[in-house]
This record gives structure tokens, C-alpha cells and sequence, in this order.
């Protein structure tokens, strides 16, 4: 059985929320690969500035280095308009061929999943896998998910012991672990205050992030190119 997952999200940066809960999926799940697949135009934040695409991948690109389960995917950039996870999924399935295909996502993400684009077909092509992220979790989380979804909840403790239900049909499963308290607004206002952000991404992307300068904001009247 080959186990393949796919984490979406605009990686502005990526950081330790991500990677952490990430390591966790593949060790429960058992899974093969994780690709990460930064959004090139995420529908939901089509008006927001975001950094280059080129930029979000390279941090990417440092922070998988050494993770022999951790890939990205370019497979965003290629199509022009929004970038809906859906036909993202449907493309994936297909590059990546395994017998098992997830999605990871947030806590946040799955209560919001009846706004995403045709996401009634979306949770038949993959199993869900739920990150513990702040805010709703257990009976609370539940209550938030459209019903239909509500018989698919499957929890999973993060220890490579767990046997995974064989049941027919696409699963959502629920990693039990400790939230990481990080979210990429909260760092790039960091980086504009010119606090620290040591030890809530890789130091490799913490340096990229002080090279580029790609969070601190423009000082007026500055001499520079
Ligand atoms: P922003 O603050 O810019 O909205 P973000 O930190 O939420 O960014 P995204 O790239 O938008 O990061 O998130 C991609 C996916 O990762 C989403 O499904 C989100 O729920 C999940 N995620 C982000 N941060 C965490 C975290 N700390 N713990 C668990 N999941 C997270």
C-alpha cells in the first residue's frame, strides 16, 4: 500500500505549525510522501499582496531538505485563474499515483471546507487529514463540519502503532496531538517589528526570510537600489 498526502496552504512562510503536525501525519498515517502545494492565487485571498510564488517555494525547498518524506509540488503555478483545490487534487492524483491519497489541512480549514469550490466532490477523492489547530477541537469541531461529513471523523494519536480503519469510502481523520501556536500573519508582523522569529521556522528559512528581507517593511528615503 502506498500512502501519498498533499498539504495545501500559501506558505507565507512555511513554519513549525506546518512542519511539526506534518512530521506527526506521516508517522500516525504511515504515509510515503507529503507534498507540499503552495497556492500560486488562492480564491480566498485573491485581493491580499502575497510574496513571489518563487520565493514561497524556495523556503519550501529548505525546509523539506532534510525530510526524506517531504516534497512540493509546482503543480499550482502551471494553470492560470484561482487556484481551486479541487482540480489541484484531480491533477495530483494522477502525477503521484498511490492507493491511498489525503489532504491535509488545519482545525480552521475544515470548518470552513462547505465554502471550498465543488468540496462535496473534493471529499470523495481523498481522505482528509485534520491538524489540531487552535480554536475548535472534539465534540466543538463536530458541531461545526456539515453533517454529512460528521460519520467520516476517525482520531488518530499521533504513534505509529495505529491501525488504520479499512472501511470503504473516504475517511477524515483527526490527528490527536498538541497544537503549535503559529500562524504565518503573526511571523511576517514579527519580522516587520523586527522581532525574532527563532525557533517558529527552520533557522534555514529564517535566514532566507533576514537575506531577502522579505517581511520587513520599506523604510521611506532609504538609500539602496
Ligand atoms: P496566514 O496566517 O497567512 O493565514 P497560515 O499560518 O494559516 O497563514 P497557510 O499557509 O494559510 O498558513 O495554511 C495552510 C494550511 O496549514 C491550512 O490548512 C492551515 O489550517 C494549516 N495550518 C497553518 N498553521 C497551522 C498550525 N499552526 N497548526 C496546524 N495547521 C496549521
Amino acid at each position: 500500500v502506498t500512502r501519498v498526502a498533499f498539504f495545501g496552504g500559501t506558505f507565507d512562510p512555511v513554519h513549525n505549525g506546518h512542519l511539526e503536525p506534518a512530521r506527526r501525519a506521516c508517522a500516525a498515517l504511515r504515509l510515503d510522501a507529503l507534498y507540499f502545494v503552495p497556492a500560486a492565487r488562492p480564491p480566498h485571498k485573491l485581493g491580499e499582496t502575497m510574496t513571489s510564488y518563487s520565493h514561497r517555494f524556495a523556503m519550501l525547498a529548505l525546509a523539506c531538505q532534510d525530510d526524506p518524506h517531504f516534497l512540493i509540488s509546482d503543480v499550482e503555478v502551471e494553470r492560470s485563474g484561482p487556484s481551486y483545490t479541487f482540480d489541484t487534487l484531480l491533477t495530483l492524483r494522477e502525477r503521484a499515483p498511490a492507493t491511498e491519497h489525503y489532504f491535509v489541512m488545519g482545525s480552521d480549514s475544515l470548518v470552513q471546507i462547505a465554502t471550498w469550490h465543488r468540496w462535496q466532490e473534493l471529499v470523495e477523492l481523498v481522505h482528509l487529514v485534520v491538524l489540531h489547530r487552535r480554536g475548535a477541537w472534539g465534540d466543538e469541531l463536530v458541531s461545526q463540519i456539515p453533517t454529512e461529513l460528521r460519520p467520516r471523523l476517525t482520531r488518530v494519536v499521533a504513534s505509529p502503532s495505529v491501525s488504520l480503519t479499512s472501511s470503504e469510502g473516504m475517511r477524515i481523520y483527526l490527528l490527536e496531538h498538541e497544537p503549535v501556536p503559529i500562524a504565518a500573519t503573526d511571523l511576517r508582523a514579527r519580522c516587520g517589528r523586527g522581532v525574532t522569529i527563532d525557533g517558529l521556522v527552520p533557522e534555514v528559512v529564517a535566514r532566507y526570510i533576514a537575506k531577502h528581507r522579505l517581511y520587513h517593511q520599506e523604510v521611506t528615503g532609504a538609500d539602496g537600489p
